[in-house]
């Protein structure tokens, strides 16, 4: 055996899973179907949250020397009100949130995680070995664990003893724009904007400015209708009031492109014999959001301590028992378990145009509970705190104010 353990996927929760334990002096394997760099379809967002755990990968500086930079975010609410808050960090949460490509932030933390020692393979795992380890191109490779990290895909997974019992499943899609002409002519401003306006509901659309002159811009639908995002996207373009305003002098945008979020960490299986789940692979995606890079890089560093308390108390060579990482589910419910009650409960009963125009159309008097709200969701304050009963009294007794035209 070469490896104590094979880490099937290197987004951020394998290359992260990778590199603490690499770190921790287990001998790792990382496996990726694809060759890096890579792309990986996403909004490219890296909330306060998951800069806290990449600060503690030793990427923080690199990252940030190259992402777009935002300090505000702008929301567009149903019948056209328009809020906004700061991004509010503490001690160690930044008050800023990252804009980076895919392409370019996996193929950091993946070499941060083989600079730690990792080993990496290009392979497309199928099937996991019954004695402990993965097949891959017709080789067995045996591990004493293998740690899933493959995102919301699920063909593997299903292969496995943590296989969903109810996945699921949403969409999103997007592409890039660029700005015609000289790269300093005009951009898109620097703030993150998410539009709740003329599109189904739930979900949104966002513009992520990626540096000057270029964004990311997608609509994630998080509902029960069988709806197309890679298709809505095109409609909104041409057709949504701001969107189609504010792409007007930019080149045509980059091919749409969609996947799969899967956000149901409250379900999914977390370990069994010989196998752990981390990131997406564990439903770990706002399910209010969307959001899932922060919940990746948390994961992993939850992943590799449990494991490496693990194979310190199980006898070598043996497959790690369920019972030995039975640390790591318990570790993510203390970690988890409240902000997922409290946003899917959001997704379920307040992603309504309803909702979100006393939300966001208060001006002052609703400031408090959107700033609030947004520093819930990036890890800023507790969940229990979005609850406060004054808070919310004064939401369902307001009156939206909504700006004369719009709608
Ligand atoms: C359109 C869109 C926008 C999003 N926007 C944001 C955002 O702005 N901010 C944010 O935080 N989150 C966002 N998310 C969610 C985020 O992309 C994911 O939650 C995050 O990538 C999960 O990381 P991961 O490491 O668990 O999985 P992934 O990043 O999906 O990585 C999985 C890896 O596994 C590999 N793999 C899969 N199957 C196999 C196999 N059988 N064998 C070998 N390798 C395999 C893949 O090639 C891939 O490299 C968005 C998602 C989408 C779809």
């Amino acid at each position: 055996m070469n490896h104590d353990v094979i880490v099937v996927g290197a987004g951020p929760a394998g290359s992260a899973t990778a590199y603490h334990l690499a770190r921790a002096g287990v001998r790792t394997l990382l496996l990726d179907k694809q060759a890096f760099p890579r792309d990986k379809v996403c909004g490219d967002c890296l909330s306060p949250r998951a800069q806290r755990y990449l600060a503690r990968l030793g990427l923080l500086d690199a990252v940030t020397a190259e992402a777009h930079i935002a300090t505000r975010i702008r929301f567009r609410a149903p019948g056209g009100a328009e809020a906004g808050t700061d991004i509010q960090g503490d001690d160690d949460l930044p008050d800023q949130t990252l804009v980076l490509p895919r392409a370019r932030f996996d193929h950091l933390v993946q070499r941060r995680a083989l600079d730690a020692g990792a080993a990496f393979r290009v392979g497309h795992v199928r099937e996991l070995l019954p004695q402990g380890g993965v097949r891959v191109d017709g080789e067995s490779l045996p591990a004493r664990l293998v740690v899933i990290a493959t995102g919301a895909a699920l063909s593997l997974l299903k292969r496995t003893p943590l296989a969903p019992r109810r996945p699921v499943h949403s969409v999103a899609a997007r592409c890039y724009l660029r700005r015609r002409g000289s790269p300093d002519a005009a951009d898109w401003g620097p703030d993150l904007r998410f539009f709740f306006d003329h599109l189904p509901l739930p979900g949104y659309a966002w513009l992520f400015p990626t540096g000057p002159g270029s964004a990311n811009l997608g609509y994630w639908y998080n509902g029960n209708a069988n709806l197309s995002a890679s298709a809505e996207l095109p409609r909104l373009l041409a057709e949504h009031p701001e969107l189609s305003r504010l792409i007007a002098g930019a080149e045509p945008p980059s091919k749409v492109t969609g996947f799969p979020i899967r956000t149901d960490f409250l379900t999914a299986p977390k370990v069994a014999r010989g196998v752990l789940a981390v990131g997406e692979a564990a439903g770990l995606v706002n399910p209010f959001t969307g959001e899932g890079i922060d919940y990746a890089l948390e994961s992993a560093e939850l992943a590799a301590e449990a494991i490496t308390r693990a194979l310190a108390s199980a006898v070598a060579p043996d497959v790690l028992s369920r019972r030995c990482l039975a640390g790591y589910p318990r570790a993510l419910d203390q970690r988890f378990r409240a902000l997922f009650l409290l946003m899917a409960a959001a997704q379920r009963y307040a992603f309504n145009p309803w909702v979100f125009d006393r939300l966001f159309g208060r001006g002052p008097a609703g400031q408090g509970l959107v700033d609030t709200l947004i520093q819930v969701c990036f890890g800023a304050a507790p969940p229990g705190r979005v609850l406060a009963p004054l808070e919310l009294g004064r939401l369902l007794m307001s009156r939206p104010e909504f700006p004369r035209g719009s709608a």
